[in-house]
């Protein structure tokens, strides 16, 4: 796992997930390294640098090309390569081109998440995973309910992370975000 501390950050462009969000997540995925993965929403390149070494494919896919341009630095300075594709455009329209996906992470969707499912249900295998990552409770509420509306289980769960600050005269807990991790399995 990879540290938050040595992404290059930009205070454009949010992310990346933080360590413990992207531990369940990859869990979650259940990953191979005969998966095509996209990663919808890459940010900072969180996901992105944790999915590309250990699977086939990866589409790493943003509206903001501020985004694409940092995965891509931070790609570079953990030394990762893969066959990653970067889309610059609305998870919406980029998924239209991608077929037989194994794995979906969904860690932004603007106000598109319906539309975006409902494409991912289209192009995902059979036993294929997805997973989505969401601070809004709207979209947690939304993630479920169109999940179950296309004939998922989906699961959820939120995860509160207190992390230790070691200082001199002792350790300082601090807590991060709550963030929920919506995950389901196609059939
Ligand atoms: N998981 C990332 C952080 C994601 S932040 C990391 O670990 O670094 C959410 C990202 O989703 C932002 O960069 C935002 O531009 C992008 N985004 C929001 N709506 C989108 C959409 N409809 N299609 C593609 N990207 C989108």
């Amino acid at each position: 796992m990879l540290n938050d501390m040595d992404f290059i950050t930009t205070c454009d462009v949010p992310g990346p997930s933080k360590e413990a969000v992207r531990a369940i997540v990859l869990y979650k995925a259940d990953v191979k390294d005969s998966d095509v993965v996209v990663d919808v929403g890459c940010g900072t390149g969180g996901f992105t640098c944790e999915f590309a070494p250990i699977s086939k494919k990866i589409y790493s896919i943003d509206t903001n090309p501020e985004a694409i341009k940092l995965t891509e630095k931070n790609l570079k300075k953990f030394k990762i390569d893969g066959d990653i594709t970067f889309i610059n455009d609305d998870g919406a329209n980029a998924l239209k081109s991608i077929d037989n996906i194994d794995v979906a992470i969904i860690g932004g969707s603007g106000r598109k998440l319906n539309e975006i499912l409902e494409l991912v249900d289209t192009k995902l295998k059979s036993k294929g995973r997805i997973v989505i990552t969401a601070i809004l409770v709207d979209t947690k509420v939304e993630a479920i309910n169109k999940l179950k509306e296309l004939g998922y289980n989906p699961q959820i769960m939120e995860i509160n992370v207190s992390k230790g600050r070691v200082l001199d005269r002792g350790i300082m807990m601090m807590g991060e975000n709550p963030i929920a991790i919506i995950s389901a399995k196609k059939r």
